[in-house]
């Protein structure tokens, strides 16, 4: 399984994860405030109500929803400013839902309670606090409902978006109304002009519908205007379509997925052109692409089948490999010093063509070491199970070891503190499986694949590679050559291939494709 930051890829199957809030029919909501019969409809409600503020709340029957808490708010309001009384109503609309389950109807059963509490202790002659009603309402009553309410409580436990606060919004066409909203519902994410209060303190809901009261007309356009239009950007229809855009491109990188994938078909295709041409070269990146990864990088050593794999590439005259890898010279030397092959260490910095001595890049220096190098210490120090590796022109932090969560936490942190120490010096960074390592900028595998490259003249051009590094040496070589991704498809690289067992598999299809014109020799 791979992952990069929000696609999740495993066995060539994309999944990409991503948040969508869910937009309302902004439009549809505007133009019912303007339509006559719902302003009538508001005028006979106004005439009904009698009241100078009413407090409007509209849910689905769920526990999440806060119901009960926000009952309590309301009478502590009363409770603490009795010079509301008759002034103030607040309109309940529960839609009944699930009542048939027994925790449903219990719940439905102590809002009737604890609304008929509040209303025989409150109520005078003329007057009740709350109008709750049981039931749903007709898309145009509840039109009128929201301009008719100068306030709108909306106050679940937890809510994943909550439509009621945008239509609230969408409907107040002459921007003015309070909306509170608690900041346990995702629209509070999106509607942050609105009164945002913690739905468990009784006390902070009770005080924010007294300042809704009490808000200026001014500063509730203030607040307002930007909500409307927020919510009338972020409409149902641009939802649909950045949800139905997100889906084609994950079908589209599907496609180009399929059409990078080597199948069987593609690698008898690939053996048929490496074993008819006369003048190859392979560049192998080792780590990730050779072998797998193992948790002490030291364990990560060539076994006795890779050693057979090379031998027998390495054994046909007509082929050229290069190891080039980002491991230090000395480690490459003791792996694969014996072997009939060029080596490329430390992504470039040092090169042995085969049967000749180490030699290293020119004109490198290392003075940037004693910088950097502290800063590495600090993290290490912190992080247990992480550790530094240095070779001549780079430093490398390994958190393989370090507990998941904290590893990329701390890269994550080291990432930003090397970018800030790094800006003004000719140095690269480079975050890699489980490694952030830090090297001279001029050291790079495409420079050092190009250089290799430079005045040989092949008809089969090869690079195999897994990460970052490489990368740069499928953009160096000319287009004609093969250039393979391993583990990503995500790459500028022509073709991809899962992993390094698929990778020994296909080296050893070339090697059995071209064998017959080994053996006439
Ligand atoms: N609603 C309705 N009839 C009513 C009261 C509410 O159709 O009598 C609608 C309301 O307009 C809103 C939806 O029910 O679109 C409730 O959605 P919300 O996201 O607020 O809550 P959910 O029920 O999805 O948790």
């Amino acid at each position: 399984m791979i992952t990069s930051s929000n696609m999740i890829t495993y066995n060539d199957r994309s999944v990409v994860v991503e948040t969508f809030p869910m937009g309302i029919d902004y439009k549809k909501y505007e133009s019912l405030s303007n339509m006559p019969t719902v302003a009538h409809q508001v005028r006979n409600l106004r005439e009904r109500f009698q009241l100078q503020h009413i407090v409007l709340t509209i849910d689905r029957l769920d526990y999440s929803k806060g119901i009960l808490q926000r009952l309590q708010a309301f009478e502590l309001l009363l409770q603490m400013h009795p010079e509301y009384i008759e002034k103030i109503g607040m309109c309940m609309i529960v839609v009944p839902s699930r009542d048939n389950v027994q925790q449903y109807a219990a719940l439905r059963d102590e809002i009737d309670k604890l609304v008929g509490n509040i209303n025989a202790r409150y109520r005078t002659m003329g007057w009740a606090p709350i109008h709750y009603f049981y039931r749903s309402f007709p898309l145009e009553i509840l039109s009128a409902l929201y301009n008719l309410a100068d306030i709108c409580l909306v106050s679940p436990m937890r809510d994943g978006m909550n439509l009621v606060s945008k239509e609230y919004v969408a409907s107040r066409v002459h921007h003015d109304g309070v909306l509170i909203l608690s900041e346990m519902a995702g629209a509070s994410k999106e509607l942050i002009d609105a009164i945002i209060v913690n739905p468990n303190n009784i006390g902070a809901i009770a005080r924010a519908i007294d300042e809704a009261i009490n808000m200026p007309v001014l500063e509730q356009r203030r607040r307002m205007l930007p909500m409307r239009q927020l919510v009338e950007k972020f409409n149902i229809h641009h939802w649909v379509k950045l949800f139905m855009d997100t889906l084609n491109e994950v079908k589209r990188n599907q496609q180009s997925m399929l059409a990078k994938r080597i199948n069987t078909e593609m690698a008898q295709q690939l053996a048929a052109k490496y074993a008819a041409a006369n003048k190859r070269v392979l560049f192998l990146d080792y780590d990730g692409t050779l072998v797998g990864f193992k948790v002490n990088i030291e364990q990560a050593s060539p076994d006795e089948e890779l050693y057979a794999l090379l031998e027998e590439l390495a054994a046909d005259p007509r082929n050229s490999l290069v190891m080039i890898s980002g491991r230090k010279f000395e480690t490459m030397e003791q792996w694969f010093g014996r072997l009939p092959i060029d080596l490329i260490a430390e992504h470039g910095a040092w090169f042995k063509l085969k049967d000749k001595e180490w030699r290293q890049q020119p004109g490198l220096h290392d003075q940037w070491k004693k910088d950097i190098q502290p800063i590495l210490e600090t993290f290490t120090d912190r992080t247990p199970g992480s550790f530094i590796e240095e070779k001549s022109y780079s430093l490398v932090w390994h958190y393989r070891k370090v507990e998941e969560g904290l590893g990329e936490l701390r890269a994550n942190e080291l990432m930003n503190t090397l970018r800030y120490y790094t800006s003004d010096k000719a140095l690269q960074l480079l975050a890699g499986d489980k490694v952030i390592e830090v090297k001279n900028v001029e050291i790079n595998k495409g420079k050092a694949a190009n250089s290799w490259l430079q005045s040989r003249d092949y008809d089969f051009i090869m690079a195999m590679g897994d990460d970052l590094t490489d990368e740069d040496i499928f953009k160096a070589l000319p287009e004609e050559a093969v250039t393979i991704k391993v583990g990503s498809y995500m790459s500028a690289a022509r073709l991809y291939l899962r992993s390094h067992r698929e990778v020994r598999h296909v080296l050893k299809m070339l090697a059995k494709a071209a064998a017959p014109a080994v053996t006439e020799k």
